[in-house]
């Protein structure tokens, strides 16, 4: 026995450099099929410029749904099919104004008082303002200035200033602190007497265009209606306010209609050994109706499409049954998930895990996993298959809000693609969220990835 462990050792370490020289083979396959033949690009091209911004209940999101379906036909799914559910209908009703009155203007060289136009877009789900709104801005920089300021705040309209915070390196930082400003500003505001409200943009970028986004009213509070405002004329107004009070007009007309038919988009392929145990693989169909939805989420959907294509490519077939899904209404109701995850409850159906990219097209970096400890230490060792393509920095936390209901019903452990974050909220909701901001390498090289991710754990387990 002394003499023959060095050699079970020895064939053991083979056999494992075996395997490992395996999934680099056919990962690079994988790699060179989806770098030199993807479809991803031009399916993005039709998305957005044909279809463009593709709010749920809109007649876009129709026409996109349509264009999933073909796509994954394209891309020789072996059976794909719509999965009805009902999805917010929230509109934005016309264009949304804002000017602050009486301020100091120069025109044409001389010094003048006048209004001033704000670029402002309306929050996702609030209600409109209908005739314009005129009231004091009451500028607070935080939730606890709020707090010391509620009895100023009656009649005003608020204006939260809450600024990105620069320090995080990790963008998402700074938007999961910021956007609670946007989610729960309005009903805090409202709760004191506020008539309306403006919250800067969660961005650092260093352009003026408003980033929108879902608002959440509480139902015990009257609605008001809530913009956001660009970060130039965000820096503008407080600066002025700090030399004058200053009131604003504003003019929005989002309100809801009745909840209306949406569908996920679904395509599968069929596993040959483990046909009852399902991989989520998936972005969001929906979008912002004020930009073309490129990086959010129109990146993640033709990434989806294109692993599908590449593994039917190359004649891969999975020992576990892989779904590639475009999701419904996840930026205003995540009706599309929930409807996913309660299907697969109700059909017994086993899903080992579930992967989603929706944090933009950009050049990828690693993958976040919402994963009991053993399984991340078991993906943990795939690290090194990953370096060549980029998404090599395997951390714990993070998924994806569509597959989030997944991990909450049953436990499906959940991933996300993090691609590079120093750009994306330069784009998020925002009217420059378009085809031109999105590039051909890096989008693909996302689906390389998170296609090499998705063999990796089809041929291991998890
Ligand atoms: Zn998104």
């Amino acid at each position: 026995m002394k003499k023959l462990l060095p050699l079970v050792i020895f064939s053991l370490v083979l056999s494992v450099a075996n395997a490992q020289n395996e999934d680099s083979v056919f990962i690079r396959k994988l790699s060179d099929e989806i770098l030199s033949n993807s479809k991803a690009y031009d399916n993005l091209r039709v998305l957005t410029k044909q279809i463009g911004g593709r709010l749920a209940g809109s007649p876009q999101m129709v026409k996109a749904e349509q264009w999933g379906l073909k796509a994954m036909k394209a891309a020789n799914a072996d059976s794909t099919w719509l999965q009805q559910c009902m999805v917010q209908h929230w509109v934005r009703g016309g264009q949304d104004k804002a000017y602050a009155r009486d301020v100091p203007l120069t025109y044409n060289g001389r010094k003048k008082t006048g209004a001033r136009v704000l670029d402002v877009v309306a929050l996702g789900n609030s209600v409109g303002s209908m005739k314009p709104l005129t009231a004091p801005i009451l500028l607070v920089n935080s939730f606890d200035e709020l707090e010391q300021k509620k009895d100023e705040v009656k009649g005003k309209i608020v204006f939260y200033n809450y600024k990105f915070n620069p320090t995080y390196v990790r963008t998402f930082q700074a938007y999961g602190e910021a956007s609670q400003y946007r989610g729960a500003g309005p009903s805090r505001a409202a709760k004191y007497g506020a008539v309306g409200v403006i919250v800067r943009s969660m961005s650092h970028s260093t352009d003026n265009h408003p980033h929108t986004g879902a608002t959440r009213y509480a139902d015990t509070l009257p609605k008001i209606p809530a913009v956001a405002i660009g970060l130039r004329d965000a820096d503008w107004l407080s600066e002025t306010l700090q030399k004058q009070t200053t009131s604003v007009t504003l003019q929005t007309h989002g309100k809801f209609l009745p909840d209306t038919i949406g569908h996920n988009v679904i395509g599968e392929i069929k596993g040959s050994e483990f046909p009852n145990e399902y991989i989520t693989v998936g972005g969001h169909l929906d979008s912002w109706d004020n930009c073309e939805g490129a990086h959010d989420d129109g990146a993640g959907c033709v990434q989806t499409i294109e692993i599908l294509r590449a593994f039917k490519a190359l004649g891969y077939k999975p020992k576990r049954t892989i779904r590639f899904v475009l999701f419904a209404n996840e930026e205003n109701g995540l009706r599309g998930g929930n409807k996913y995850a309660d299907e697969a409850k109700a059909k017994g159906e086993k899903h080992i895990f579930a992967l989603e990219s929706d944090a933009g097209g950009f050049t990828p970096r690693g993958f976040g996993f919402t994963v009991p400890a053993d399984k991340f230490a078991k993906v943990k060792a795939w690290e090194a298959l990953l370096k060549p393509y980029g998404a090599s920095e395997f951390s714990q936390g993070g998924g994806g809000a569509d597959i989030g209901p997944l991990n909450r019903t049953q436990g499906t452990p959940v991933a996300g693609l993090q691609p590079d974050s120093q750009r994306y909220f330069d784009y998020h909701h925002a009217r420059n969220d378009t085809f031109e901001a999105v590039n051909k390498r890096e989008l693909d090289l996302g689906a390389v990835n998170m296609a090499a991710l998705i063999y990796l754990i089809d041929k291991y387990g998890l």
